[in-house]
């Protein structure tokens, strides 16, 4: 799977690895494309143009008969380093990286779609998925229909009928409902659907929905592989088929491309994104355990916890974590919740998640605020829901400011 960037010059010529490496390898140094100079590090071409050696070398190049870069809109070295060693990592023929994780679930749905297709999707789902699905997506004449929970009955149902393409997010952000990939991704096949995942909350560390079954999967990069909230990101990865004949061509015209400084910083973000999300995961993992005993909790949606009504599954999908993010029924109305929020020391309020640092969130006036009370309703979220986003600080802190803020 190690495809080499276009323009690829090895600049030593020590053979490579014959033997399959190990994923932490690979996010250390798939797809690194050395200059010529030998640098260590990823170079970063913050350039938006390229050269030809002639008129007759531009022509052959457009015609798509000469390897060469030809414009940033298209392509950029340090936008490939990042986009092969993501491919890379998740195993999957190809990857394109874009501007943000909405311009990458946008297009990697518009792409595939016209007037008078069907879309199923699953019910809980990030605000502004939901948006583009069943508010913009309709103005088009595509149709969206929501399956609520994981019931092998209701997405038969669904999928008894045409559809060109089926999109999950699971985990869902923010209560984290798990869906079974496998599944959908077989009934999706019988009647020809393609299956996006919104791999977000799993992040590549835990959840591979290719392997799983899945044709495409899409990140927001500005979550866990940045993880450092710096930069926004996407990226959308499936077969050569897939990104070439229906992807590309579509961003190609419609210009959602990443800065190649974002992806300078995430191809170096992702040397350190195993390390960085395994121990956000046990973090995670031990704040729910202590938030579970909590009286001042009502509940705590955590897939790592026998209590999450999925957690078999999540354990089996996701390779045995629960992921870094955390869905808190606060005991109390939205005052207390604030209350809480407020009280707190270490955590910050803020309505990004995968960071290094923790964060909280009261999603129902914020990231979800756009949905309105009903589809809030329907997804579980409450004016005393709130999402915790858990980073990188010693556990024992993070626990210590939730108690004393619950005080
Ligand atoms: C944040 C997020 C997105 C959107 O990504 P942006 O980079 O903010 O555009 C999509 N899906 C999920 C699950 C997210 O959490």
């Amino acid at each position: 799977m190690s495809k080499k960037p276009w323009g690829y010059q090895p600049t030593n010529n020590r053979p490579e690895p014959d033997w399959d490496l190990n994923p932490q390898t690979e996010s250390v140094r798939a797809g690194l494309a050395r200059s010529g100079f030998g640098e260590t590090s990823e170079a970063l071409y913050l350039t938006s143009g390229f050269t030809y050696s002639s008129a007759e070398e531009a022509e052959i190049a457009f015609k798509d008969e000469l390897d060469h870069y030809l414009y940033g809109r298209f392509a950029n070295p340090t936008i490939s380093m990042f986009e092969n060693r993501l491919a890379t990592l998740e195993g999957a023929e190809r990857c394109i990286a874009t501007g943000s994780g909405m311009s990458a679930m946008f297009a990697a749905v518009a792409c595939m779609v016209e007037q008078g297709d069907r879309v199923v999707a699953s019910a809980s789902m990030f605000s502004s998925c939901h948006v583009v699905l069943t508010e913009f997506l309709p103005k088009w004449g595509v149709t969206t229909e929501l399956v609520k929970g994981n019931n092998r009955q209701d997405w038969e149902a669904a999928l008894s009928k045409p559809t060109k393409v089926v999109f999950i997010e699971t985990p869902s952000n923010p209560l984290m409902d798990i869906v079974d990939i496998k599944m959908v991704s077989e009934l999706a096949h019988k009647v020809g659907a393609t299956v996006i995942v919104d791999n977000v909350m799993a992040s590549p560390v835990y959840q591979k929905p290719i392997q799983l079954g899945a044709d495409v999967v899409m990140y927001s990069t500005t979550k866990h592989i940045d993880g450092q909230g710096r930069v926004l990101g996407g990226a959308v990865l499936g077969s050569e088929k897939y990104i070439n004949e229906q992807f590309q061509p579509f961003i190609r015209h419609t210009g959602p491309a990443l800065s190649p400084f974002n992806a300078w910083v995430m191809v170096k973000s992702l040397e350190t994104m195993f390390m960085r999300v395994e121990r956000m995961n046990a973090n995670a993992l031990a704040v729910a355990e202590a938030l579970e005993k909590n009286p001042k909790i009502k509940s705590v949606r955590y897939p790592g916890l026998k209590s999450h009504p999925q957690h078999e599954l999540a354990m089996k999908q996701m390779n045995g974590a629960g992921g870094t993010t955390i869905g808190i029924e606060f005991n109390g109305n939205k005052d207390a919740a604030y209350k809480f929020m407020n009280a707190l020391r270490v955590i910050d309020i803020s309505n990004n998640l995968g960071d290094s640092k923790s964060l909280i969130t009261h999603p129902a006036s914020t990231t979800h605020r756009r949905l309105g009370p009903e589809v809030l309703a329907e997804m579980g979220i409450t004016e005393s829901t709130l999402r915790l986003s858990v980073g990188l600080e010693h556990a024992d802190d993070l626990i210590k400011d939730i108690q004393q803020a619950l005080k």
